[in-house]
């Protein structure tokens, strides 16, 4: 157990990972507000509580959780976590984490980083930011925001310094706006220990990935969510969410069984290639839909 290890070793507490809520988006990037909204329906039904910062600081503490807790994250700052989500989330009473790039909330912009520019070029509505007025709006409700970084860099690929500005940047400039940004996640779900010490030197408290890569205690700099796409309807996103499935979908082991699989039944119907490289570059889920989070750059 390294000093910033997290206590979750009954997985009472779930972390789900989205990102856009709209209708006809991008297939697992964008899930519908029907979808949505079942979903947070089936969540109270089942026991789930909604977690928030006191979850994450009893964990981090070591405290073990008494109700079985759910955190909602989103990742990138899509506008229509505002125009769509939040009214949900208010509806439902359950409060979320969203994961900005505070350069692209300055001019509202579209997201174009290499691996969305195609649908940045086919969904150019749904694939642009929350405003800072949208964003505030969010925080007085009670929507916690982090940083994304800057410029949903690859943080492993980059120098110490760079490094640094990504994390240090982003953060401040939430700051500015919010007053606080102690909440990181890492873009693509990328991180090592490097990536892991800077973000902590920045000031970040806790940094979620999407999944836990190398089978270690979950870390509060490391905390592996559960990607949630549109096919997470009844049965399935219970599965996802039980311990045992949680346990799959955060697997390392989850990419080299997707692609025995892919293999096994052939091309994926998104011309997916049959043996992506195992490297993560963002996600994970079910039936090769790792290499399919590559061609979509989710996270
Ligand atoms: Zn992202």
């Amino acid at each position: 157990m390294t000093p910033r290890a997290m206590s979750n070793r009954t997985r009472r507490a779930a972390f789900l990972c989205y990102h856009s809520i709209a209708e006809g988006g991008p297939p697992f990037l964008s899930l519908s507000p029907e979808l949505f909204e079942r979903q947070l329906a089936a969540l109270g039904r089942r026991g789930w509580a909604p977690g928030g910062r006191p979850t994450l600081d009893a964990l981090a503490s070591g405290r073990r959780l008494s109700t079985p807790q759910v955190f909602l994250t989103f990742d990138d700052g899509y506008v229509d976590n505002f125009t769509s989500a939040f009214p949900l989330l208010r509806e439902y009473g359950w409060p979320a984490i969203v994961f900005v790039l505070p350069d692209l909330v300055d001019r509202q912009a579209a997201f174009a980083w290499p691996e969305v520019r195609g649908h940045a070029a086919a969904y150019p509505q749904i694939m642009r930011s929350l405003s800072w007025p949208m964003v505030e709006e969010m925080a007085a409700a009670g929507i916690e925001f982090g940083s994304h970084t800057c410029s949903h860099a690859h943080l492993t690929r980059l120098g110490d310094e760079g490094l640094r500005q990504e994390l240090h940047d982003s953060r401040s400039r939430v700051r500015e706006r919010l007053g606080r940004c102690d909440v990181l996640a890492y873009p693509f779900g990328e991180w090592d220990a490097r990536v892991a010490d800077a973000a902590a030197a920045a000031g970040y408290r806790f940094a979620f990935s999407v999944r836990n890569d190398r089978g270690q205690p979950d870390d509060i700099l490391s905390i592996p969510r559960v990607a949630v796409d549109h096919r997470d309807d009844g049965a399935r996103f219970s599965l996802k969410l039980s311990p045992p499935g949680r346990r799959i979908v955060l697997s390392p082991w989850k990419d080299t069984l997707d692609r025995v699989r892919s293999r096994r039944d052939g091309p994926q119907p998104s011309g997916t290639p049959a043996a992506a490289p195992i490297t993560d570059r963002s996600g994970w889920g079910s039936t090769s839909m790792a290499s399919r989070d590559r061609e979509s750059g989710r996270s």
